[in-house]
């Protein structure tokens, strides 16, 4: 069994389990066991980091940049911008803001968090800037649907967006219907956001399910661990779970690896099915 990777349409090759952030460097108190997590993490294979100046209002990525000071080369580091500033002077601002607060030259990629009033065409003029400067190696977007990516793909050079990160996972499989395969075709990975439906917050029944829990226990692994295996099954789905202890890291970790049968895909469908025609993007 070999380790899960997605390929971007720039040929980069990245694993398939990377870490999310949201909610780390909130608390001091938690900082130094966080920032223990993060570089295990890192350790174990995890090397994509993704943040946001949005999370703890530029905490969290001081907190990122704190722990990977000494490791950055290891780390394909992401950061997002907010949607108000995605534009104009905006952009550049938010984007240098971000790389001071996390101790480092450039963004290997940088996403639009969500669509706002800025018009997409001024976005992507601002991230081929940020390309050109050297400041960002790639960008991509985030929260955008089907039909948002098609406009972006019809703007000039919005055709390097490389990446969309939405929320995904086994009880919310809308992006099945058509901006899976409208990605697959333009050979755009998924970055699929609460993979883990927020350790059950989002859909408690996913981990409380007899299936869910008769496959995990034939695999070795928790519920929480099949919905993440679940959600890299596709090879264009690069998942980006949070942890903030050594188990889950580990665990996390571990999925990488984890190959379902037919059988248990199809159990799987049974019971938490993708919806049979197009429905709005989940947003968090
Ligand atoms: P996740 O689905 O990743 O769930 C996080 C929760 O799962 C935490 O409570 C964590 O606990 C727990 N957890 C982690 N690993 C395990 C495990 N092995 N077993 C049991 N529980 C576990 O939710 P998020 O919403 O945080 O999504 C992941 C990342 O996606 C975010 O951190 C952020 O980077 C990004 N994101 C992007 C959004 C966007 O709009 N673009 C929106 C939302 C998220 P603990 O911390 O105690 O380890």
């Amino acid at each position: 069994m070999a380790k899960r990777m997605v390929t971007l349409p720039d040929g980069t090759i990245l694993p398939a389990i990377g870490q999310g952030t949201w909610l780390i460097g909130e608390n001091p108190s938690k900082r130094k066991q966080e920032i223990s997590t993060l570089r295990l993490g890192v350790e174990l294979g995890m090397t994509v980091i993704d943040t946001a100046e949005m999370y703890g209002e530029g905490s969290t990525e001081e907190l990122v940049g704190d722990g990977i000071k000494d490791i950055r080369d290891q780390v394909f580091l992401i950061s997002k911008v907010y949607p108000h500033n995605a534009g104009g002077a905006s952009i550049t601002r938010s984007c240098e803001q971000s790389l001071k607060r996390l101790k480092t030259d450039r963004l290997d990629l940088y996403l639009l968090h969500w669509r706002g009033r800025v018009p997409l065409s001024e976005t992507v003029e601002g991230m081929e800037r940020l390309v050109e400067a050297g400041k960002i190696r790639r960008w991509g977007v985030s929260n955008l649907d089907t039909a948002d990516m098609k406009e972006l793909f019809g703007i000039a050079k919005g055709g390097n967006c490389i990446i969309n990160q939405v929320l995904y996972h086994l009880g919310s499989r809308g992006i099945e219907v058509d901006l899976l395969p409208w990605q697959k075709a333009h050979s755009i990975p998924i970055m699929a956001y609460s993979p883990l439906a927020q350790a059950g917050a989002l859909r408690r029944e996913l981990v409380d399910d007899p299936v869910v829990k008769d496959i995990a226990a034939q695999l070795c692994i928790s519920p929480f661990q099949l919905l993440l295996a679940w959600c890299i099954q596709n090879d264009d789905v690069l998942a980006i779970p949070k942890a903030s202890t050594e188990e889950h890291v580990r665990q996390n970790a571990a999925v990488s690896e984890i190959d379902f049968t037919q059988n248990d895909l199809n159990r799987l469908d049974a019971v938490f099915p993708k919806p049979s025609r197009k429905v709005p993007l989940d947003i968090i």
